[in-house]
């Protein structure tokens, strides 16, 4: 199976599994770099996965259902373009033959939910939308400090060659507050050169894997003290690992 980063709007990403005549794709925001790339690669939609109901992960929806006639999928609890089949925590679908299960991971949305999809001889694949970020996790608009919280430690969880699928091309800015965080990661220092190197030749960071985040993402680390230290400095009186995740992720709307 090939999977292909279809970059849309400013940095965001529309992930595109394929066997070379079906595909699937994850948070179509925009219908027209899907098309172009179905065209070119004479490729058959089949199914469109949905994480969450902003729009730069829903607006092409409409269109490519329209278009291509795929199933779209998407969560129970959010608004979604209709018709979808909704899916709860746990649901597993079977896109393009594939196993995918569906993990309720609230915190950037109320409802926000990853694919974890079983590809034969291949390492698995993680798609989660804007919960995890490669070094870094999204935005708590909906969702308290104690469920991103737990929702990354369940991604956590996952297998450490998972591939791990965001839907933004962050990593180097992440990477400047995650080196603030810990300047001395070696993990994250040769991480860091590593992703220079790919974005200056304007080649995407991800995807990225659970293994390499458990080693260099600060949102997957506050239970370790040399993190919960950093944030100390900042939130003196963080000190349960929900006040520390908490005041990590306000450090950050602030950096
Ligand atoms: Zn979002
Ligand atoms: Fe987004």
């Amino acid at each position: 199976m090939k999977l292909i980063p279809i970059p849309a709007f400013d940095d965001n990403y529309i992930w595109m599994l394929h066997d070379g005549r079906r595909a699937l794709v994850v948070d179509p925001g925009d219908a027209d770099p899907v098309l172009a790339a179905l065209q070119q690669g004479g490729l058959t939609l089949e199914a469109i996965l949905v994480t969450h109901h902003h729009g730069d992960h829903t607006g092409g929806v409409d269109i490519l259902r329209q278009r291509t006639g795929a199933q779209v999928f998407g969560p129970e609890r959010e608004r979604m373009p209709e018709p979808l089949q909704r899916l709860r925590d746990g649901a597993v679908i079977q896109p393009l033959g594939l196993r995918f299960e569906v993990l309720l991971v609230p915190g950037h949305t109320a409802g926000h939910i990853a694919y974890v999809g079983q590809i034969p001889q291949e390492d698995p694949v993680l798609f989660c939308g804007d919960t995890l970020f490669s070094a870094g996790c999204g935005r708590l608009f909906e969702g308290t400090p104690a469920q991103m919280l737990d929702s990354l430690t369940r991604l956590a969880a996952l297998p450490d060659a998972t591939r791990v699928c965001c839907a933004h091309e962050y990593t180097l800015s992440s990477l400047r507050f995650a080196r603030t965080v810990e300047p001395d990661n070696t993990a994250l220092q040769a991480y860091q050169a590593r992703a220079q190197a790919q974005r200056q030749k304007h080649l995407p960071t991800l995807p990225s894997s659970i293994g390499l985040e458990k080693a260099v993402n600060p949102f997957l680390r506050t239970h370790l003290p040399g993190v919960a230290h950093a944030v100390q400095q900042m939130a003196p009186s963080a000190h349960d690992p929900v006040s520390v995740f908490a005041a990590l992720r306000t450090w950050k709307d602030q950096f």
